[in-house]
């Protein structure tokens, strides 16, 4: 008997609607929702593979406690755990306050999630210490809506994105990180070829496929762009003087700045043309235009200030609270905006309320039933970690995030981790780069298993309904925080049980839902009912609203502030922290690929998602190349203040001369030298506190190694896991994932390999396994290959020395499946056969396999239009991610 639920994508802030057919234990089947408003059924090549990460080999199953770092996991009861870790908690409450503990959660978590998080923390153990990977993200868009609205109320809606006449898609790249919006982009500008659209980004990402503009400013240089764009439009009486007039505040005292940055002088600073940015501003200026923008802008040290100056831009030209523009920060993480309604920041209380309000301070306490909460801000991300360094903070409970990876200068999270006290994961993955810094593991349901809320990024709030049954003993991380809250009261002498009595998740959202009354985002009148009944609503919603009543914020231009007008905010130009110098000359950025999400633990684990980028890879422009002696795909080894990443090259004209782009998805567990964030400065913006992750000075230079290596795994066949390779200790290694059925590593040692430690590295993944094995040795020239076969399938090769593009074929085979029969004695051998020829190349498309090669080939057979190549390859006709990339072969 199997049954249709609701669910939504649980990768980036897009929130599309997912439809998960289930025969009660397992997913059989998933598709777009074609009822839900955000994707109207489409998915982009992460979503339609989601359900693959739900029982993975890694899925972790039951608790697991060790007394010291050093000492192994035993698994335990979920009692034993849960008192265990209350236990400490308690007593270093009692012994140093409620300051000395910390929770670091996560915009994965669903909003029922975060609310007890937030509740446990701010109202009962009596800390703001409570923060969120969602500051290494978009607390500068917060804080750039707060400063201008009075609130943290993004003012849009993607119904915008077809009425708008201009975009400007500043330090973003949604072609990658948000797929189906950029499809709608896309679908608009076709649809109105007049649609201009202007893309700002050091770099020419996929985004620019639409671009009519596009302006490759220097990094850390949006502000005198936005102040210079809009001296034009000053300069060119484009401005809503009535608007300004009746609805904002601070127009004139920033004229000075603005006015001081003309075109030229910006031109200067960014490293364009004047005549661009004067474009840029007129067109604009001339229409309704609709401002989207991430990371470029909001991971940086003037983040928050990069927003004002965006949102100056709408405000003087009157366009907020209208249909067709305004400007429109997109969230990367599902729910970023869930936790922003729970005030799940160290410096947010809940239900968009203020800490240091003592009015709000008292609705929120009378709310929980306590005497009050705390008036001081807590500890945001990195301030976190410096504390936990610096001993001050001594237990952290890190839910459902690996900051291993993902925070700036990773070696200095690793040291802070270290000097912990305690240190409690909860996740529902296990090992990841941060578990190995746990002492107490909770295992917490996945997507699919759990019933809750996510808000995207238009503040559409969909239900999530369970799918099939929790794996192992986990359990939702709601109900983790409430039995762990009830165990913490008892042994601090109270009783919590009561203000966690949940019984469902259900429970916690009436609970959220009714903390909300009487704020801009009161959902008074939301429920799960109301939600399953008339689908996805955006906020607000209060009680007696029709569904589907309120889609734009500010339509009647009065705004959250105390004197109900938007703010201007006279914003300064700060070059970047940490500037090139002679020693490290070079300007490191970092960033997404189209097929990876976050750092991995889910999207690394489907061996589709592996095919059109498989490994971390350095960006750099040929001037760069050539002036430093590095070859296409050679290997780099880049250098900051703070650390070594080593990565093959990929020379390219789409990024500026005098700068590297890394991706930042690679932690130590998938590729050993390829953490981007071991390069990244902890440098933060004062107002935002959220880290640049957008700049570090670096130094590049090839790297030499004695030899190179490639080893393939069928991780289906070969148990070779993920702490095996992390293990894995001499030489540099770089993989591109373990635990999926198509997985390769490309090694580079300093040293050639000795006999022992082939050895080694051969019994590492035989683990007792039988498998026949071919071999072939060249001591002379330094090659050492193995091929291990399972009834005359590829299951596992080892390639070192030669001519390492030589085994790329390889994985093709092992990805087919296919029994390689009479190619057998070809292939580990030099040269080998013609069939090895690699016929595909680059996978582009990753629903239909379709490769580079095959792409140019029928460009050159004829196929000269995007329909035609679709027609002829079947590229582009699954999600449509890989239409960008197929329009750049065709364009070249
Ligand atoms: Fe998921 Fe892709 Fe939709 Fe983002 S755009 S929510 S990754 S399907």
């Amino acid at each position: 008997m199997t049954r249709t639920v609701n669910s939504v994508c649980s990768y980036c802030g897009t929130g599309c609607g997912i439809r998960l057919e289930t025969d009660g234990q397992r997913i059989i089947s998933l598709s777009g929702n074609e009822q839900h408003p955000t994707n109207q059924g489409k998915l982009c090549s992460k979503g339609r593979e989601l359900h693959h990460t739900v029982r993975t080999k890694d899925r972790f199953l039951r608790p697991q406690l060790r007394t010291s770092l050093q000492a192994p996991f035993a698994p335990v009861d979920w009692d034993t755990a849960l008192h265990h870790s209350a236990q400490k908690f308690a007593d270093i409450i009692q012994q140093h306050g409620p300051d000395a503990v910390a929770f670091y959660v996560s915009g994965q978590l669903l909003t029922e999630d975060y609310y007890v998080f937030n509740k446990l923390m701010k109202g009962f153990i009596g800390s703001n210490n409570i923060d969120t990977n969602s500051r290494l993200c978009m607390s500068s868009a917060v804080m750039g809506y707060k400063r201008a609205f009075g609130a943290d109320g993004p003012p849009t809606c993607y119904d915008d994105i077809e009425k708008a006449g201009c975009y400007l898609i500043a330090g973003a790249n949604p072609a990658y990180a948000h797929p189906i919006l950029f499809r709608r982009m896309e679908a608009a500008k076709e649809a109105n070829p007049d649609l201009k659209i202007i893309v700002t980004d050091p770099r020419r990402t996929d985004t620019c496929s639409i671009a009519d503009l596009h302006l490759a400013l220097k990094p850390g240089t949006d502000v005198p762009l936005f102040q210079a764009m809009l001296n034009v439009m000053l300069w060119e009486d484009l401005l809503d003087n009535n608007y300004i007039e009746q609805h904002t505040q601070g127009f004139d005292a920033m004229l000075e700045n603005i006015q001081s940055m003309t075109p030229r002088k910006a031109a200067d600073i960014c490293g364009i043309d004047t005549a661009d940015i004067v474009k840029a501003a007129l067109w604009f200026a001339e229409n309704k235009t609709l401002s989207f923008w991430t990371m470029g802008l909001n991971q940086s040290t003037s983040g928050s200030d990069k927003n004002n100056a965006l949102i100056n831009l709408h405000l003087a030209t009157g366009q907020v609270g209208k249909e067709g523009c305004g400007p429109f920060s997109l969230t990367g993480q599902p729910n970023a905006m869930g936790g922003r309604e729970v005030g799940g920041l160290a410096n947010m209380l809940a239900a968009h309320r203020d800490y240091h309000n003592p009015e709000h301070r008292k609705e929120v306490a009378d709310y929980w039933g306590v005497d009050d909460v705390p008036c001081k801000p807590g500890l945001t991300a990195t301030e976190l970690f410096s504390a936990l360094e610096e001993g001050t903070v001594k237990a952290v409970w890190i839910a459902c995030t690996n900051p291993i990876v993902s925070m700036p200068d990773a070696k200095r999270a690793e040291a802070a981790l270290k000097k912990a006290e305690l240190v409690v994961v909860s996740d529902a993955y296990h090992p990841t780069d941060t578990t190995k810094f746990a002492h107490v593991l909770f295992p917490a349901s996945g997507w699919a298993e759990k019933e809750g809320t996510i808000t995207n990024t238009e503040r559409r709030i969909t239900h999530l309904q369970q799918a099939i049954p929790k794996a192992g003993v986990s359990k939702d991380d709601w109900k983790i925080v409430t039995d762990f809250a009830v165990c913490l009261g008892e042994k601090l002498g109270k009783d919590w049980s009561q203000a966690f009595a949940y019984k469902t998740a259900g429970d916690v959202f009436d609970e959220h839902c009714g903390l909300t009354k009487g704020v801009d985002i009161d959902i008074s009148g939301l429920s799960y009912a109301v939600l399953d009944e008339y689908g996805a609503q955006q906020w607000p919603f209060k009680k007696g609203d029709k569904p589907n009543q309120v889609k734009r914020l500010y339509t009647d231009h009065v705004y959250e502030t105390a004197d109900k007008k938007a703010h201007f905010v006279d914003v300064d130009y700060i070059p970047v922290a940490e500037p090139t110098d002679d020693e490290y000359p070079i300007s490191l950025t970092t960033g997404r690929i189209r097929d990876q999400w976050h750092t991995m633990t889910k999207s690394g684990a489907v061996p589709q998602l592996m095919q059109h980028v498989s490994m971390p890879t350095l960006q750099i422009h040929p001037d760069d190349a050539a002036e430093y002696g590095i070859e296409d795909e050679a290997l780099v080894a880049i250098d900051s203040r703070r650390g070594r990443v080593i990565a093959p090259a990929q020379i390219s004209k789409d990024i500026r001369s005098g700068l590297v782009f890394l991706p930042m998805h690679w932690g130590k567990m998938t590729a050993q030298a390829g953490r981007a964030n071991d390069l990244i400065q902890t440098a933060i913006d004062p107002h935002s506190k959220e880290p640049e992750f957008k700049h570090a000075a670096v130094k590049i230079q090839p790297f030499k190694a004695a030899w190179h290596g490639m080893m393939l795994m069928a991780g289906d066949k070969v148990k070779l896991g993920r702490e095996m390779i992390a293990g894995y200790s001499y030489g540099v290694l770089f993989c591109a994932g373990t635990d999926h059925p198509v997985t390769s590593i490309d090694l580079a040692c300093t040293k050639t390999l000795k006999d022992t430690q082939y050895k080694r590295l051969d019994q590492m993944l035989e683990q007792g396994q039988s498998f026949e094995t071919l071999t072939y040795s060249d001591r002379k020239h330094g090659i050492n290959r193995k091929a291990w076969l399972d009834d005359g399938r590829l299951v596992a090769v080892r390639w070192v020395g030669g001519d390492i593009s030589e085994a790329k074929w390889l994985r093709k085979l092992m990805l087919e499946g296919r029994d390689v029969g009479e190619l057998r004695p070809y292939l580990l051998a030099p040269g080998g056969p013609v069939d090895k020829q690699d016929t595909k190349g680059k996978i582009i498309c990753a629903c239909n396999n379709v490769g580079e090669l095959e792409l140019q080939a029928a460009i050159e057979a004829g196929s000269n239009t995007i329909e035609k190549l679709k027609g002829c390859t079947m590229a582009g006709t699954g999600c449509g991610s890989c239409v960008p990339e197929m329009k750049r072969l065709l364009s070249k």
